[in-house]
């Protein structure tokens, strides 16, 4: 589809909606560690991974921590996997981490590229996150486009737009002389004031050109997402003994590269699970990733002479299986 006609706005950087949002930011951006600090663009796409799926305050010391245990991208190139996946545990979303050290190795000893088009051909890297680095770390002019501009655009056109349309709005918004600031200031106004729900609109600098603020709902736009959660019944065995507790690989997409304890879905995958174990059920587990909710039984059993027992501080794990193994704990001193 070709991109709708733009709204009113003049591309002049003095113009006062260009202005009006910078000098917004330059008084009011929260001061995050890479703004008040000098941080290498490795170090700023550390940042943006973590922080596009994960809440800031969680986000924080993730990226503290990995930054400090790789401070390039050959520092991670030259550990393993698993070790990535050990720092990064909680934080979720585990394809990102995956992703991240296959870049690493695909860099092979280099520094980041600097252009957005180079940055895109990485493992990992879409759109957003090489306009993000190409913007704020490298100076290239061009637009970002995460969850909050498109909240901010749509607002200020108080229309539904295609992602397209979107990308070809941020663009023609974008402040040349400082895009990496205009980036951050059209997120930042999405985060603190133009919000999901009561936006703020007496406080916007935005106001004067932003069509959803004489409207009595600026909250209709952008059309929501949907998040229709499937629901999963599974089974997880706990099989534990002195040197510790029976874990697995875990394969797919979602916790592929970490480790778990026994786990099925279905009925003859669970009979499996249990045959030959004199197990029993200690409780149950609700877990919710993005689209799935995970309804989960949880059984007990001791281990047996076959069974390869190890420490779960050893290996990367989710937080479903650090759930579980807390049901155990609870479950195991009540006995007691
Ligand atoms: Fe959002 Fe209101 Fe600002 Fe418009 S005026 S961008 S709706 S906060």
């Amino acid at each position: 589809m070709a991109p709708s006609v733009a709204i009113a706005i003049t591309l002049h950087p003095s113009h006062p909606i260009m202005t009006g949002l910078l000098e917004w930011f330059d008084q009011n951006a929260r001061p995050l560690p890479w703004r008040v600090q000098k941080v290498t663009p490795w170090e700023s796409l550390l940042a943006e991974i973590i922080l596009q799926q994960t809440r800031m305050e969680t986000g924080l010391p993730y990226w503290e921590r990995i930054r400090k245990a790789y401070p390039t991208p050959a520092a991670l190139a030259a550990d393993t996997e698993e070790n990535l996946l050990l720092l990064w545990q909680g934080c979720g979303y585990y394809a990102r981490a995956r992703n991240l050290y296959k870049l690493a190795i695909c860099l092979e000893g280099a520094d980041l590229p600097h252009s957005y088009d180079a940055l895109l051909q990485l493992p990992g890297i879409g759109p957003y996150t090489a306009a993000a680095i190409a913007s704020m770390a490298f100076g290239e002019a061009v637009a970002c486009v995460d969850g909050n501009v498109r909240r901010v655009i749509s607002r200020l056109r108080a229309e539904h737009l295609t992602e397209s349309e979107l990308q070809h709005e941020a663009t023609a918004l974008l402040n040349h002389q400082r895009p990496g600031d205009w980036n951050q200031a059209m997120m930042e106004i999405g985060s603190l004031v133009c919000t999901p729900r009561k936006p703020n609109c007496s406080h916007c600098p935005l106001q004067s050109k932003c069509n959803a603020a004489t409207s009595s709902n600026p909250e209709q736009w952008p059309l929501k997402r949907s998040t229709k959660q499937v629901h999963v019944n599974a089974t997880v065995l706990v099989v534990s003994g002195k040197g510790g507790f029976l874990l697995e690989a875990r394969q797919g997409r979602t916790l592929g590269g970490l480790w778990g304890l026994p786990y099925a879905e279905g009925e003859v995958e669970i009979t499996n699970l249990l045959r030959g174990r004199d197990a029993s059920q200690i409780g149950q587990v609700k877990h919710d990733f993005t689209h799935k909710r995970f309804n989960i039984t949880v059984y007990k059993s001791k281990s047996n002479s076959d069974d390869i027992l190890r420490q779960p501080d050893s290996v990367p794990l989710a937080t479903l299986d650090r759930k579980i193994l807390n049901l155990h704990k609870e479950y195991q001193s009540e006995q007691s």
